[in-house]
C-alpha cells in the first residue's frame, strides 16, 4: 500500500470537545467515545455485502465508537421487497454479517445490529407469505400494495419471539456486540403494537400502554437473557409520531419509556416515521429532534443516543453538557464524512465534510441502488472502486492539469488531484469558487447546499500546488497556449427554454414576443414582468418546486404544473415531496398535475390533459420552463475540433466531465470529479472488465 497518502494534520483541539472523546459504557460493553452511527439503510444490504463491510469499516476507522448495520430482516416471512437490506434468515446469512462485524472491529469500534420484522410495512413480493401485524388492516407502503396484512394471533406472537430469539443467537455468533430491539420508524411490527393507530387488539397486547408496550418488554427481556454479559441491547423508539393524540406523542411515549427505564442498555431515540426523522436542510435546522427528545434522559440511567443531522461540535457538546444525550447518533453526518470523529479528535475542523441535508443518500436505498452521497464521492465505492474518503494514491507522473470550471466537478477534481500531489491549475470564468451550487444556494431552502463549495475550497486552501485563477473564462486558443497536458472541462451546464425534456423530445411552439425564462435566467437576477407565472416542471426533481416557490415569494401569481401526478415527483426518493407539495400549497402555488405544455404564446399557454389530450388556454404574463439542460460544451468540441494542434501544444488528454459531459445531480459532479482524480494515470481497464467490482451470488445446485 506505498502508494496510499493520508491526508491531514492533527492539531490542538479546544479543551471544551474532550467530553465527546469520553468513554461510554452500553451494558457490557463500552464505547470508546460518544460518536455513534446509528443504524441507516444503504442500498447494499444482501446484494452487495462485502461493499458494505467496507463502507462501515471505513466508518470504525473514521473514530465512530459505534457502527451499526441498517434494519436486517430476521425471518423470511416478513422481508420488504424491492427494497435491498440486509438478512438474517438461517445460518447461511451469517458469514456476510460476520465479514462486516470484522471490518468493524478492526476499526476499532463496536459493532450493531438493528434486527428488524417489518409486519405491515412489507408486502412480501418475494416471500410471497401473508404479512402480519396487530390488526386486519392494508399493508402500510407508500406504493399502495394490494396486500393486506392479516391480524397476528397468540401462536403468531409466540413464533415471532422465538424467531427475534433465534435470530439474535445467530447475530452473538456473527459476532455483533450490540443488538437491538426496533420499535421505531412504523417500520416494524413492535412500533405498530406500541401505536394505538394500529394496534386496535382487545387481548393483552392492546389496549393501555402497559398492554401495548407487552411483547416489546417481553422481546427485550428474552434478548438480554440470551446474550446475558456478552452484548448490550438498546431500543430504538419514535418519541412522537407528530399526529397529535391520533399516534404516539410524547407524553405517552415517555410513560413508556418509564416502564421500561432501565430494562434495555440504550435508548436510541427517533422522531416519527423516516421522513420526519431525515428531513431535508429545506425543510429543517439541525437538531429538530431536540425539543422532542428532551426530557428523555431524566427517565433513565440508561445512555441516551439521538440524530439531528448534527454537525456543529459546539452543539454536540452543548447536547452532552445539558444532560440531552449521552451519544451523538448519527447517520447523515457519518456518510457525508465517515471521519468526522477523527477530524473533530485532531483537532482538524478545516477538514470536515458537512452533511448538505440533499438526502441523496436516502435516494439510493428508494432506488434500491449502492448509496451516493453529494459530499461524499466515495460511499459505496470503497470496495467496488478502492476509494477512501480520505486517502489518495500518489500521483503516478509530474505531468500537470488543467480543470477549467469550478463547479462541484472541477473542485472536486482539483481537490483530489491535489491531494495526490499533481500541479494543477484551476481556471474559473467567474469570481467565486463553486459553480452552480453558489447559484442554487440562494434559492429558497437550499442555503446548506454552499457546503459543498465550502469544504473544497478550505481543502484547496491547503494545497500549495493547486493555483485558481479567477475571471477567467478559457477559450480553445487560451487551452491551447498553455501546453498543459491533461485538461478536465467542468464546465457545467445551462437550463434549456425551448421546453425540451422528458416529455417533449422535439422544441415546444414558442410565439415571438412570449415571455419564458429558465430557471438559469432566475438564478442570474431575471425575474419575469407581469403578475401570472406558470412554473412548467418537466424535471421533476428539486427545481421545479423550488422555482414556483420563489414565483410565490415574490408575489406572482403562480401556477405549477407538471405532466407527473405530483409536484417534484422524483424527490420521493429524497422523502421529500409530500413536504414540497405542502409548501407549495401554503404559499398559494396553485399545483396542476397530469398536465402537459403544449405551446407558449404572448399573454397565454396551451396546455393539456396528460391522458385525455384535451386543450385549455390559461392566461399567464411569464411562463417558467424547467425541464432540462444542455451543457456547456463549446470549449470541449472546439478542443476535439483541434485535435492535429494538441501534439505541438503539448496537450495528451481532454475531457469532459459533470455537468458539462451529461447534467445530473450535484452528487453526480463531485462523483465524475473524483473519478477524473482517481483513475489519472491508472491501469488501463482490460476489455471488456469492468470498472468496479461486482459480488455475485453463488449458485445452487440445479435441482
Ligand atoms: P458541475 O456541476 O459539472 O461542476 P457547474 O455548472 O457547477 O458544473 O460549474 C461550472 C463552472 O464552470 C462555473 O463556475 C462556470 O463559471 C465555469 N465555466 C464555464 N465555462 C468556463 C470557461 N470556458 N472557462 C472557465 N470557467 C468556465
Ligand atoms: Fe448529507 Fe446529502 Fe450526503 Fe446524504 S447525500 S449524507 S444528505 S450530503
Amino acid at each position: 500500500m506505498s502508494d496510499w497518502m493520508n491526508w491531514g494534520t492533527p492539531q490542538a483541539r479546544p479543551s471544551r470537545y474532550d467530553v465527546l472523546f469520553e468513554p461510554v459504557k452500553i451494558g457490557p460493553v463500552t464505547a470508546r467515545n460518544r460518536f455513534y452511527q446509528v443504524p441507516h439503510c444503504n442500498g447494499m444490504g444482501y446484494r452487495d455485502p462485502t461493499a458494505l463491510a467496507h463502507m462501515r469499516g471505513v466508518k470504525a476507522e473514521g473514530g465512530w465508537a459505534v457502527v451499526c448495520t441498517e434494519q436486517v430482516e430476521f425471518h423470511y416471512s416478513s422481508e420488504i421487497t424491492p427494497f435491498i437490506e440486509l438478512r438474517l434468515w438461517d445460518d447461511r446469512d451469517i458469514p456476510a454479517l460476520s465479514r462486516m462485524v470484522d471490518k468493524i472491529h478492526e476499526g476499532g469500534a463496536l459493532a450493531g445490529i438493528e434486527l428488524a420484522y417489518n409486519g405491515m410495512n412489507g408486502p412480501n413480493l418475494y416471500s410471497r407469505e401473508v404479512p402480519m401485524g396487530p390488526a386486519h388492516l392494508p399493508v402500510a407502503t407508500f406504493t399502495y400494495d394490494p396486500v393486506q396484512a392479516r391480524r397476528m394471533d397468540a401462536t403468531d406472537i409466540k413464533n415471532i419471539r422465538k424467531w427475534h430469539l433465534a435470530a439474535v443467537n445467530r447475530a452473538k455468533r456473527a459476532g455483533f456486540d450490540l443488538i437491538y430491539v426496533y420499535a421505531a420508524h412504523s417500520l416494524g411490527f413492535l412500533h405498530h403494537f406500541l401505536s394505538r393507530r394500529y394496534n386496535q387488539r382487545t387481548d393483552e397486547y392492546g389496549g393501555g400502554i402497559e398492554n401495548r408496550i407487552r411483547l416489546l418488554r417481553e422481546i427485550t427481556e428474552e434478548t438480554k437473557a440470551a446474550v446475558g454479559d456478552t452484548c448490550a441491547v438498546p431500543i430504538r423508539i419514535s418519541v412522537d409520531e407528530l399526529m397529535g393524540e391520533g399516534g404516539l406523542y410524547k407524553e405517552e411515549v415517555e410513560d413508556m419509556i418509564g416502564l421500561m427505564a432501565d430494562l434495555p442498555d440504550l435508548w436510541d431515540v427517533t422522531l416519527a416515521g423516516w421522513e420526519n426523522d431525515s428531513r431535508t436542510s429545506r425543510f429543517s435546522e439541525e437538531g429538530a429532534q431536540e425539543p422532542f427528545i428532551v426530557g428523555v434522559k431524566r427517565l433513565t440511567s440508561k445512555p441516551v443516543v439521538g440524530v439531528g443531522r448534527y454537525t456543529s461540535v459546539d452543539r454536540m457538546v452543548s447536547l452532552v453538557n445539558k444532560g440531552i444525550l449521552d451519544m451523538i447518533g448519527a447517520a447523515r453526518p457519518s456518510i457525508a464524512d465517515p471521519f468526522l470523529p477523527k477530524k473533530i479528535e485532531e483537532g482538524r475542523f478545516d477538514d470536515i465534510r458537512e452533511c448538505i441535508g440533499c438526502n441523496i443518500c436516502v435516494s439510493g436505498d428508494f432506488t434500491m441502488s449502492p448509496i451516493r452521497c453529494t459530499q461524499n464521492p466515495t460511499m459505496a465505492e470503497e470496495w467496488r472502486k478502492g476509494w477512501h474518503p480520505e486517502k489518495v494514491r500518489k500521483a503516478k507522473s509530474d505531468k500537470p492539469v488543467l480543470i477549467v470550471g469550478a463547479g462541484p466537478a472541477g473542485l472536486e477534481a482539483a481537490q483530489a488531484l491535489g491531494k495526490r500531489g499533481y500541479d494543477v491549475m484551476l481556471a474559473e470564468a467567474g469570481t467565486e469558487l463553486g459553480g452552480r451550487v453558489l447559484l442554487e444556494a440562494r434559492l429558497p431552502g437550499l442555503s446548506a447546499w454552499t457546503r459543498v463549495a465550502d469544504y473544497r475550497k478550505l481543502q484547496l486552501n491547503q494545497l500549495a500546488n493547486v493555483e485558481v485563477y479567477f475571471d477567467s473564462r478559457l477559450t480553445a486558443d487560451d487551452v491551447l497556449g498553455f501546453g498543459i497536458p491533461r485538461i478536465a472541462i467542468a464546465t457545467g451546464s445551462t437550463w434549456r427554454k425551448d421546453g425540451v425534456g422528458h416529455l417533449h423530445t422535439l422544441p415546444l411552439p414558442i410565439a415571438e414576443g412570449a415571455q419564458v425564462l429558465s430557471p438559469s435566467d432566475v438564478m442570474a437576477g431575471r425575474l419575469p414582468t407581469g403578475k401570472r407565472v406558470i412554473v412548467w416542471d418537466d424535471d421533476h426533481y428539486y427545481m421545479g418546486g423550488v422555482m414556483a416557490e420563489l414565483m410565490a415569494e415574490k408575489g406572482y401569481e403562480t401556477i405549477y404544473a407538471t405532466p407527473a401526478s405530483e409536484a417534484s415527483t422524483w424527490t420521493r426518493n429524497t422523502m421529500e415531496q409530500h413536504f414540497i407539495q405542502k409548501r407549495l400549497l401554503e404559499k398559494g402555488v396553485t399545483v396542476r398535475s397530469f398536465t402537459a405544455l403544449d405551446a407558449i404564446a404572448p399573454g397565454e399557454a396551451t396546455v393539456s390533459c396528460a391522458f385525455t389530450g384535451r386543450q385549455e388556454r390559461i392566461e399567464a404574463d411569464a411562463v417558467v420552463l424547467v425541464t432540462a439542460r444542455l451543457p456547456n460544451e463549446d470549449l470541449c468540441l472546439d478542443l476535439l475540433a483541434r485535435r492535429a494542434e494538441w501534439a505541438d501544444a503539448g496537450i495528451e488528454s481532454v475531457s469532459a466531465i459533470g455537468d458539462a459531459l451529461a447534467p445530473a445531480t450535484i452528487a453526480h459532479a463531485t462523483y465524475a470529479g473524483r473519478r477524473y482524480a482517481e483513475e489519472l494515470d491508472g491501469e488501463p481497464l482490460a476489455e471488456h472488465a469492468l470498472p468496479f467490482k461486482r459480488e455475485i451470488t453463488e449458485l445452487l445446485p440445479l435441482d
